[in-house]
């Protein structure tokens, strides 16, 4: 029975392709059919000039294999003309029940009224169409002869009891939870279904940002006239004058767009923006598993030519100076807004770290199944904090020595007290680099620094492979041969946080308390890229000093390098 509904719903599809009049393609139709009094930039609707509204339309119209659609896009980016030039289309071409659903009564009957209901008035295509004797109580529905529409704040009560072929929604980031299974309940799994979820970026938590990520998704791309090369718009590719005492003016005059790939560097022109988007595509940017029939786009207001490159980056400086004042709500806006993004966490947040004690002592403490020791030192000004760790067959970490160490000789000292061999005693150069280097050079020991960069690429076995610490390199200091590592800071602090978590750290009972309130000293938080506004959870120190955590990561990559974990 399944099957049969099947074929028959394709036949109908293709009847009604047929009968749609497809000669005419829908943004043609609709460019020469409606008009639009109060769209900002043209009174016929001329989706051209957003080229990036082009394939979210032409999915919903064209393609049966697509079923749900998401568009996340700015504001003030054309999305109530969207709609508008839509329903048009939908009531004279392609008839189905429709449920256009908003985020509150307000905005239903402002844009049913003020916006929709005069283009039908106006479209002459709709003229026999429209229903002689409107519903004098329901100003936000029509009746057709042959279809119905309705517009309905997105409430539990308005979305229910409506049957429909086509759902769209409005500003789904301010819908309540739940809401959005109510509302594609509504489609009572129909084969010919169409869904259109549009919203700027939401906030975690919401339905909106977990059907977008439902998606395949896209995100609209320029390509660069120098290298030809297809560049997402991303506004780090944005740059502009960093001048303390900013003259708004030469400021505007410093703002372009850089190609990420060629340094190519675009005016912020009218023409020139208008061009790039013009010229853009959407490009698949993730999220394989996701079902084809969901796809899912995205694009910020930089490929809307109509809004400057500079009025952004004074808004987005603006937004950071507020937020150094403690307000982060513009900031969020511009993200949400602007940059039609979701703040999302990538993990969940870490309270302070538990540093789970045993029942050893550090005195004459020995590791069963040992596979290397480490002497790992954070250098200071005047004095060093040191940890040495020893490593077993199954990757435990068991602490035996800690503290603050007053002289270089106390390095050696311990060196030796512990008995480690000179190729695992590392010193931390991020202080008094040279200096520190020549020491270690002159010892055979490593020299190491923790960076911001999240990986390294190292060739092996002419393959490329990503680790979180660098390559070895070599640098001569004074004449003296010094072997160094770069690693990823915060990488190597989620390893370490990890290995403390799952219980492969082995702290003694009688440590320091000096150790437990440096290790506890970090702890990961939201943090919002200044450069991007994109919100990640970083490792932050809350003020305490964190020497021998330093100590410790440094341990953790240590063992990673000599490949003991
Ligand atoms: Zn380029």
């Amino acid at each position: 029975m399944k099957d049969i509904e099947k074929a028959a719903g394709f036949l109908n599809l293709f009847a009604d392709n047929v009968s749609a009049g497809m000669d005419v393609e829908p943004v043609t139709w609709i460019r020469e059919n409606v008009v639009d009094q109060q769209s900002a930039r043209s009174s016929h609707i001329d989706f051209t000039l957003s080229p990036f509204l082009l394939d979210p339309i032409d999915k919903f119209l064209n393609d049966g294999t697509v079923k749900h659609i998401n568009l996340m896009a700015p504001t003030g980016s054309g999305k109530s003309t969207l709609f508008v030039g839509l329903l048009n289309y939908l009531i004279a071409n392609d008839a189905g029940n429709t449920l256009v659903a908003f985020q509150n009564e307000q905005e239903t009957s402002d844009f049913a009224e003020t916006r929709l209901f005069p283009t039908f008035r106006d479209n002459k295509a709709l003229k026999d169409l429209l229903p002689k004797k409107r519903h004098a109580a329901r100003k936000t529905e029509i009746l057709f002869p042959h279809m119905n529409l309705w517009m309905v704040s997105a409430t539990k009560g308005q979305l229910q009891s409506k049957s429909c072929r086509y759902l769209i929604g409005d500003e789904m980031w301010a819908w309540e939870k739940g809401m959005v299974r109510e509302f594609l309940a509504r489609h009572h799994d129909r084969f010919n279904r169409k869904i259109l979820m549009v919203s700027q970026g939401g906030d975690k938590g919401t339905d909106w940002v977990d059907e977008y990520g439902k998606g395949r998704i896209h995100h609209y791309h320029w390509q660069c006239p120098g290298c030809q090369g297809w560049n997402t718009y991303d506004w780090r590719d944005v740059i502009y004058s960093k001048e303390e005492n900013i003259d708004w003016e030469r400021f505007k005059e410093s703002v372009k767009m850089v190609c990420p790939r060629c340094s190519h560097e675009i005016e912020d022109t009218v023409n020139n923006r208008r061009r790039l988007a013009s010229g853009g595509k959407y490009v698949f940017s993730g999220n394989t598993s996701a079902l084809p029939e969901i796809v899912s786009y995205n694009f910020n207001a930089l490929a809307c030519y109509w809004v400057s490159w500079a009025d952004l980056a004074v808004e987005w400086i603006l937004a950071n100076q507020k937020k150094r004042k403690g307000d982060i709500e513009p900031l969020k806006k511009f993200i949400q807004k602007r940059l039609a993004q979701n703040i999302v966490d990538l993990g969940e947040k870490d309270d302070v770290l538990k540093i789970p004690l045993t029942a050893e002592s550090m005195e004459g403490y020995t590791v069963e199944d040992e596979r290397a020791r480490f002497l790992t030192v954070d250098v200071q000004k005047g004095h060093f904090w040191h940890t040495v760790y020893a490593v077993d067959a199954g990757g435990s970490f068991h602490l035996l020595s800690e503290g603050r160490l007053e002289a270089l000789e106390d390095i050696e000292c311990k060196q030796s007290q512990f008995n480690v061999p000179d190729h695992c005693v590392a010193l931390d150069c991020a202080f008094d680099t040279d200096a520190v280097r020549k020491i270690c050079g002159l010892h055979h020991w490593f020299s190491m620094n923790g960076t911001v960069k999240e990986e390294y690429l190292h060739k092996i076995k002419s393959r490329g492979v990503k680790l979180i610490y660098a390559p070895l390199e070599q640098h001569i200091v004074e004449g003296v041969k010094c072997l160094h590592f770069n690693f990823s800071s915060q990488r190597a602090k989620d390893v370490l946080a990890a290995r403390i978590k799952s219980g492969n750290w082995k702290v003694p009972h009688d440590v320091s308390a000096e150790y437990i309130k440096q290790m506890q000293a970090e702890s990961k938080q939201e943090s919002i890229d200044k450069r991007t506004g994109r919100v990640s959870l970083k490792w932050l120190a809350s003020g305490n000093n964190s020497h021998m955590w330093d100590c410790s990561c440094m341990a953790v990559i240590f063992a990673m390098i000599h490949r003991v974990i």
